[in-house]
């Protein structure tokens, strides 16, 4: 078993349509490493991190997460260990309020009452949205809805945090609240950015596409 928490090896991927997205694609990162993949538009970082949790199946190729291989099966406890923030928050925000978006996944994992209480509160006040628990996501600014989006995650207690573009939308205030909690967090994290300032105080290593 690799001691690499996240390795992708000879990854391929070409979307139905015939487009090559990935050729060859290989890296490891350790255990509480934190990345940035950059590159140009249309170099594949999204295509790669929709492979991470299995959004993408593996067609040609290999990925290990903490050892186990990314397929079908594991698909399920695959997405327990990463969570992904996506690009754009309102993929990630469907319910009527911040709490019930947050509750969401730890609901649906079956988690006793008490627990789901306890993880949403705990997210929220990671991000700093204690305040905003009840307001629906719709009334929030960019920047709360980006924090919103990542605690959704954080109450999931992934092992990996795997981001898209995370500071896109957000004005210079809620840029530096978002590099202040990503350089707070511990887990192993992977982000894709055109953000070079994010990548200096957040990213230990940079993956060019
Ligand atoms: P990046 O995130 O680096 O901008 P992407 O992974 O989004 O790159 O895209 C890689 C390549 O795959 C690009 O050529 C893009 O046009 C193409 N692509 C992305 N999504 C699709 C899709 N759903 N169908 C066909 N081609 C796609």
């Amino acid at each position: 078993m690799s001691h690499h928490v996240v390795d992708v090896q000879h990854l391929w991927f070409t979307y139905p349509d015939g487009t090559v997205a990935l050729q060859d694609v290989s890296l490891s990162i350790p255990h509480g490493e934190s990345v940035a993949l950059v590159g140009e538009n249309g170099a594949g970082k999204s295509t790669l991190l929709l492979h991470l949790n299995g959004s993408l199946p593996v067609s040609r190729g290999d990925i290990r997460i903490g050892g186990v291989p990314v397929t079908r099966e594991t698909a399920a406890a695959i997405r327990r260990a990463v969570g992904m923030v996506f690009q754009d928050p309102d993929d990630q925000l469907f319910m009527p309020t911040v709490d019930e978006d947050v509750a969401f996944g730890p609901l649906n994992l079956r988690l006793p009452g008490p627990e789901v209480e306890q993880r949403v509160a705990s997210a929220l006040e990671r991000v700093g949205m204690t305040a905003r628990r009840a307001r629906p996501p719709y009334r929030l600014s960019a920047g709360e809805k980006r924090a919103a989006a990542i605690a959704t995650v954080l109450a999931m207690a992934p092992d990996i945090l795997v981001m898209d573009e995370p500071s896109s939308y957000l004005d210079p205030r809620g840029r530096r609240r978002l590099i202040n909690l990503l350089r707070s967090f511990e887990h192993t994290r992977i982000i894709a950015t055109h953000d070079l300032e994010l990548v200096v105080d957040v990213c230990s290593r940079v993956i060019v596409m």
